[in-house]
């Protein structure tokens, strides 16, 4: 399933919205940890502080609607209609949708009936040790939603499923056949020489209309390249896809049996098989069936992970498909490993509103966490179970290779900066480290680099406008390049008139160099320059002030502080009567 978002409008309802949380965290923690990391209390701005904030609960909630997020939403059942309304009369895939009692005394299932809403309607009702008001009668008769099996196990066919119930309904009495253990305590009306039949069976369903039939997930499908070899190159999407359909097919297999697909980890960059495995709807997982010289069909590839014999195999020893059927469901993870990811992102100058929200899921998603512990720190809260390996700041590139390390190993790595990653910051050296490293498991890792808000811009929006015309920005670091190349840039765009941004602009370790930088300024720019400087822009107790070059003394600055020097351009005014002030660099030039 979808994580929950669980959505207050103020603190009164905080305290139950944090239990539900910690229902499905638990949940996560062993069965799915997706659910866990992304379950999070979105909370109304101004009103409380939760881990997301919204301006407009309708506008939110018909967007997370939109998205197939399931909604737990901490208010009257009412307002949930009426926000919900407009999307309604389209009837598609629908997610979940509850409304709670803010104190925790009611759980009403309002949406998503197939979706599993009751389901999520009991849990949380036992959680906050309440009756859920179910409303649903199929459930309230048979104590179960019949079509809405459980994770592992998928229903063949809507339609025939809502025909299955009514007839149930009307009076009808079932057999089961096969295991479906989720059924065991359900209230359904049995009987082994019934009409009706519930079928728990990887086969596909014949049409039949007395029949309910549910796919159990216990089929693995490898595959391999056509040409033979347990290598890369398998072919398009569609063409794999069409192979493994075939494959599934001559076996009489429901293609909704299918729990993960297998390849051989030399393919694990191809983005056609990652493709394929995504209108398969199964995750893809990788192994190496190099322990079976002479053997390289995809059976090989099977037997290598699953250590079952031959016979259970169907597919010819060089089959590019072969298929594992197993008398249970099968948990993916369990099957080979995943492709490693690493993800470079920006946190953006700090506060959380400022951090994209792919940068959020990203480190949601996170098995691994790695950056300035500073950094990480703010990167929170994390969940249990995110390993976190904090490092000191002047490690980089031992950092980028233990990255690198850990995602090649199948892990989710997420590698945090402050800022923006790809500015004085970890992206350029975790490339730096890949690029020298000429490791082929490195290489195969899924990289991506989650771009962010530097503290020149955001110090920049905060003062008005100030990089509005052509700017540059400039590292006042000699650490990892020579004075002298600082001073020669510095005159340079000094002279050019462009507005600098100056980041680690002063160090203990550096106490003379912001001098020396303001010295060669001021030899092009005039002493009523503007000067921005933002310290601890978007973190508690952040300032802004805007002063002149002539008045700007190296002690107004620290490790902390961003120096934005204006063009000759650059100009500030006070607006109405609150006397803001706003510094901006026109677009034009004269
Ligand atoms: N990748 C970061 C920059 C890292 S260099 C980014 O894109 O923002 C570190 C320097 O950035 C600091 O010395 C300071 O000059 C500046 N800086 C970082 N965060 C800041 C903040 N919140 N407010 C002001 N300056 C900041």
């Amino acid at each position: 399933m979808n994580a929950p978002a669980i959505v207050i409008l103020g603190a009164g309802a905080l305290a139950t919205a944090r239990r539900i949380q910690a229902l499905y965290a638990e949940r996560g923690a062993h069965a799915e940890p997706q659910v866990a990391a992304n379950c999070q209390v979105h909370a109304l701005q101004g009103r409380v502080e939760a881990d997301v904030s919204y301006t407009e609960l309708g506008a939110h909630l018909r967007e997370l609607y939109a998205r197939g997020t399931p909604i737990v939403a901490l208010c009257a059942a009412g307002i949930v209609i009426r926000c919900l309304a407009p999307l309604l009369s389209n009837k598609g895939a629908e997610p979940p949708v509850l409304a709670v009692a803010e104190d925790g005394s009611a759980v009403v299932p309002l949406l998503g009936g197939l979706a599993g809403v009751n389901v999520m309607a009991r849990d949380i009702a036992a959680a906050l040790s309440v009756q859920p008001a179910i409303t649903t009668s199929g459930e309230l008769r048979f104590g179960t939603c019949v079509l809405n099996p459980p994770d592992g196990y998928a229903l063949a066919d809507l339609g025939q499923g809502k025909r299955f119930v009514s007839d149930l309904l009307a009076g009808e009495s079932t057999r089961i056949e096969g295991d479906a253990p989720w059924l065991d305590d359900a209230q359904l009306p049995r009987s082994a020489s019934a009409r009706l039949a519930i079928r728990v069976t990887p086969r596909a369903w014949d049409g039949r209309h007395d029949e309910l039939v549910i796919h159990p997930r216990c089929v693995v499908a490898a595959v391999v390249s056509e040409h033979g070899g347990a290598h890369a190159g398998t072919g398009t999407a569609d063409a794999t896809v069409a192979r493994v359909r075939a494959a599934l097919n001559a076996h009489g297999l429901a293609p909704l049996s299918l729990a993960a697909m297998l390849a051989p980890s030399a393919s694990m960059a191809d983005p056609a098989l990652a493709q394929a495995a995504m209108l398969l709807g199964v995750p893809l997982r990788f192994a190496d069936a190099s322990a079976e010289p002479g053997e390289p069909g995809a059976k090989a590839l099977l037997r290598a992970v699953l250590r079952i014999p031959h016979e259970t195999l169907a597919g010819d020893a060089h089959a590019s498909v072969a298929l594992a059927l197993s008398a249970l469901t099968i948990d993916p993870a369990t099957i080979g490993r995943a492709r490693g990811r690493l993800t470079v992102i920006g946190l953006g100058p700090g506060h959380a509103d400022l951090m994209v929200p792919a940068a959020r899921t990203a480190l949601n998603e996170a098995t691994d966490i790695l950056g300035y512990d500073t950094y990480v720190k703010m990167a929170g809260p994390l969940r249990p179970g995110q390993r976190v390996h904090g490092t000191d700041n002047r490690e980089e590139m031992q950092r980028a290779r233990h990255a690198f390390e850990l995602a090649s190993e199948g892990r989710s790595v997420v590698m945090v900066s402050s800022g923006d990653p790809g500015v004085f910051a970890m992206a350029a050296a975790v490339l730096e480290a890949l690029e020298a490293s000429q490791n082929e498991a490195w290489a195969a890792v899924e990289l991506s680099i989650v771009p962010g808000v530097s503290a020149a811009l955001a110090t920049a929006a905060q003062a008005g406008a100030p990089l509005g015309h052509d700017f540059c920005m400039l590292s006042l670091s000699d650490n990892l390049k020579p004075w002298t190349i600082i001073e020669t840039r510095l005159r340079h765009a000094a002279q050019a008139d462009l507005v600098m941004a100056f980041y680690n602009p002063v160090s203990r370790a550096r106490p003379w160099q912001l001098d020396k930088a303001l010295d060669i300024v001021r030899e092009y720019r005039a002493p009523s320059t503007l000067v921005v400087l933002g310290r601890d822009i978007g973190r508690p107790g952040g300032t802004l002030r805007t002063l002149t070059l002539a008045e700007l003394r190296s002690a107004d600055v620290d490790m902390r502080t961003m120096v934005i020097v204006g063009s000759s351009l650059t100009r500030r005014f006070a607006c109405g009567d609150s006397g803001a002030q706003w510094v901006y660099t026109p677009r034009w030039y004269g």
